[in-house]
């Protein structure tokens, strides 16, 4: 979803630059210069452009040493020659670096290392007025051939519009509730909810990282207290593709038992810009200073909306994979309420009452790994569905 926000974002922003062109994919701006600074092998490359550009930067281990710099399509006016493509020496540990149009949407910045170096900063100046140059400014530091090849990834065979996703597999990020101090709910056998959800919680990465096809993140692995806006930091700061929260109810009746999905009700919608701005959960749309306000506020009101609507996506498709695996759930498995665990503005998110600690025959059932396998397996299902149907609808557009 986030490629998608930034290519809106991206578009918008042309929109707004060029609001009369008429051409399929227009240049999202002119890079006019690349310089190099720095002392000694310590190197600073500077890439100058008229516009404010997204840009993804990655090591590239294939033969040679490589930096990439991947960029929408750009006109490339280095010297104030406009060229398809072109090349340039290099300083510090860059070597030289070449540029050119990578695919019909995008740009492509090589720089060809004489030694391995890592990125070790990378920040986005803007520039002040319409004389003054944006800059994408990326330090490297020269680092050993081990340090080089484990920050390296492949070629992924086009840009990345995010900065930092290094990684073409979605990232679920699974959020064991409680821990620590914490113990949960209780059971009269004192089962403790704290166990159950990371139990779970490791089952489920298993099963999920056994599909070959995610990335898979905890909150936590251990028994450890962890605050509940700690748990949303990490899952954004990860750039998580979605979030599940891990939790087992108590109350009602004995009888009662269950499993129910949770997403964000009203109250908690508008809870989320508060708690976003105490918690500089900043959105990528938001980093750009350079649009207007009122463009910036459309941009977040769509990524809000976006993210809601995924969420109610996951949670329908997680209730009906729930419904048709076996294990129980209850009636109207799909629930809302104000969780602030669900508050992110940019990742999709539900959370997961797996059944009742108060339900003599789901505690047995909970606490039981081969019983599980019933309930792991339909959320695992259920992602898959998720994704699966994410990837058609973007496919779609
Ligand atoms: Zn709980």
């Amino acid at each position: 979803m986030r490629a998608l926000v930034a290519k809106i974002a991206m578009l918008l922003g042309v929109l707004c630059v060029t609001a009369s062109s008429a051409i399929a994919d227009p240049p999202a701006g002119r890079v006019t210069s690349v310089r190099f600074g720095g002392e000694g092998q310590a190197t600073r490359i500077v890439i100058e452009s008229d516009t404010p550009l997204q840009y993804h930067v990655f090591l590239l281990a294939s033969g040679a040493n490589r930096v990439v710099v991947d960029l929408p399509r750009v006109r490339w006016s280095i010297g104030g020659l406009t060229t398809e493509s072109g090349s340039g020496a290099g300083a510090g540990v860059v070597a030289g670096y070449r540029y050119a149009h990578n695919t019909a949407t995008t740009s492509r910045l090589v720089l060809d290392l004489s030694r391995p170096a890592t990125v070790v900063r990378e920040f986005v100046l803007v520039g002040k007025d319409k004389d003054e140059p944006h800059r994408i400014v990326i330090d490297l530091d020269p680092a050993t051939p081990q340090a080089f090849a484990d920050a390296a990834t492949g070629d992924m065979g086009g840009p990345q519009p995010v900065a930092h996703q290094v990684s073409r597999k979605p990232l679920v990020v699974i959020d064991p509730g409680h821990g620590g101090k914490d113990p949960g709910a209780i059971s009269r056998g004192g089962v403790k909810e704290k166990e159950i959800t990371l139990g779970v919680a490791l089952q489920l990465r298993d099963a999920l990282v056994a599909t070959g096809r995610y990335d898979v993140a905890l909150t936590r692995s251990t028994d450890v207290f962890i605050e509940l806006e700690d748990r949303v930091t990490k899952a954004r700061n990860l750039g998580a593709d979605l979030f599940i929260a891990l939790h087992a109810d108590a109350g009602g009746k004995p009888a009662t038992r269950g499993a129910s999905v949770y997403t964000l009700s009203p109250d908690g919608e508008k809870r989320i810009d508060g708690v976003s701005q105490q918690h500089d959960w900043i959105l990528d749309v938001e980093v750009d200073s350079t649009r207007p306000d009122e463009v910036n506020q459309i941009l977040r009101d769509l990524v809000q909306r976006e993210t809601k609507n995924q969420s109610a996506r996951f949670a329908l498709i997680l209730a009906d994979a729930l419904g048709g695996s076996g294990w129980p759930t209850l009636e109207n498995t799909h629930r809302r309420k104000s969780l602030y665990v669900l508050l992110s503005p940019d990742t999709p998110a539900a959370l997961l009452e797996m059944g009742f600690l108060t339900n003599d025959e789901d505690v047995t059932a909970l606490q039981s790994e081969s019983r599980r396998r019933t309930l792991v397996t339909a959320v695992s299902h259920a992602i898959d569905s998720y994704f699966d149907s994410q990837t058609m609808m973007v496919a779609g557009r």
